[in-house]
């Protein structure tokens, strides 16, 4: 099929709810992907933040392809081996004794705001969850009224209650909005979708301590910085907090569809028999990758030091950019980091003319670049971004 032929029956077929770059992807190998006419592209989109291994990574498919011929999916009416074996490595390896696995990262952030409502029934109050402006938490209804787009909002009116939202990194709004029917507050470390806009070191750390001294339950939605992406499992380790909920979904299994709602044992048993489920959650085939990404993350000199290092090494060279007038700002942690350009500089022209080098990015929130490359991204590569992103720049300069 060529591509007209595909772009014409995506027209016709498919909702349409996506603008697509013309772009249409055949196959991946290591950290690149390449087209249909066979041009090759090193990948900093990783299906946003998602594809952590890169492409083919010959121990993740052995073990993804066993586990499919053997058992992909039964019901969770049943016990599967692999699927106990994933959650205790999840569990010592995040220090939440709790956990329910989903589909996606909406699923998981509803898994935790139904997580707090039920924590709170009891009690009569608490049923408000706190959110920040700007964030992005999913798109089911509840996620949705989560999420800071108030154009969203308004299209899909009535939407669930008890949901209000701070000015981002605003401490002083932050405390004045959590009153006594605050149960939850839910916020990422970094607003990835927001054009990767890190919360200051100052704001979580108080606003952390605020909820601990007032038994309001810390919520992280963990589901873009969360496996790696910033140098450490879960970003929240940067800030020495621990809040009593994280969700992630994103790279949790390297590329198949899966979430996870991690909670501390007192939290986590909030629900009883019956109170969520899933069909798919958890399923063998989803478990068998999980369990194999976190063991090559964490083992002995494996993904995790890996992602840290080049991390840092990204962040040293993209801030030679900072000199280039139409660069406003340059933010992020290890590798998730946000080039952001001024007004006049579209960031979607930048994402084109990078593609043209052979690179992909994609532009998130307030005109970003953002990069969230598979953690397997090598020095090299980093490298040619950078002499590219050299090029693009010199060449913006002269238009
Ligand atoms: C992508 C994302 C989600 C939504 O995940 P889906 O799998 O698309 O439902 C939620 N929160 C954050 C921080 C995300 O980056």
């Amino acid at each position: 099929m060529n591509f007209n032929k595909i772009k014409e029956a995506e027209a016709k077929h498919y909702m349409p709810v996506f603008s697509r770059d013309n772009l249409c992807i055949d196959r991946g190998e290591g950290n690149c992907l390449y087209d249909v006419n066979g041009n090759r592209y090193v990948d900093f989109v990783a299906g946003i933040a998602t594809n952590i291994l890169g492409y083919g990574h010959p121990e993740y498919t052995e073990t993804v392809c066993a586990q499919a011929r053997k058992l992909m999916h039964v019901s969770n009416h049943y016990y599967t081996a692999i699927q106990s074996e994933y959650v205790e490595r999840l569990a010592t390896a995040s220090g939440y004794d709790r956990i329910f696995l989903c589909n996606s990262g909406a699923e998981a952030n509803e898994c935790a705001i139904k997580l707090a409502r039920k924590f709170f029934l009891k009690s009569g109050a608490r049923k408000n969850i706190l959110v920040s402006k700007g964030a992005f938490h999913g798109r089911t209804l509840a996620t949705l009224t989560a999420t800071g787009n108030v154009a969203q909002h308004e299209k899909y009116a009535p939407l669930p209650e008890g949901f209000l939202s701070f000015e981002f990194n605003d401490f002083e709004d932050f405390k004045r909005k959590l009153d006594n029917n605050v149960g939850a507050v839910l916020l990422e470390t970094i607003q990835g979708e927001n054009g990767v806009r890190p919360f200051d070191n100052d704001f979580l750390v108080n606003a952390y301590a605020l909820c601990k001294s007032q038994g309001i339950l810390f919520m992280l939605d963990e589901v873009q910085t969360g496996m790696g992406r910033t140098g450490k499992l879960f970003s929240f380790e940067h800030f020495g907090i621990r809040p009593d909920v994280i969700t992630m979904a994103k790279a949790i299994a390297g590329g198949l569809p899966m979430g996870a709602c991690l909670a501390t044992e007192e939290v986590g048993t909030a629900f009883d028999i019956g109170d969520h489920g899933s069909t798919f959650g958890g399923n063998a085939l989803a478990c068998a990758a999980a369990n194999k990404v976190l063991e090559i993350l964490l083992r002995d000199n494996g993904l995790l030091e890996h992602s840290a290092s080049v991390g840092e090494y990204l962040g040293e060279q993209l801030a030679h950019f900072s000199k280039y007038n139409f660069i406003a700002d340059i933010r992020g942690l290890g590798l998730m980091r946000g080039i952001q350009l001024t007004e006049k500089v579209p960031a979607a022209m930048f994402e084109g003319m990078l593609r043209e080098h052979g690179y992909l990015v994609n532009v998130a929130g307030n005109n970003t670049l953002r990069l969230v490359p598979p953690l397997t991204i090598t020095r090299d590569e980093i490298d040619g971004l950078i002499a590219a992103l050299d090029k693009v720049c010199a060449a913006t300069c002269v238009l």
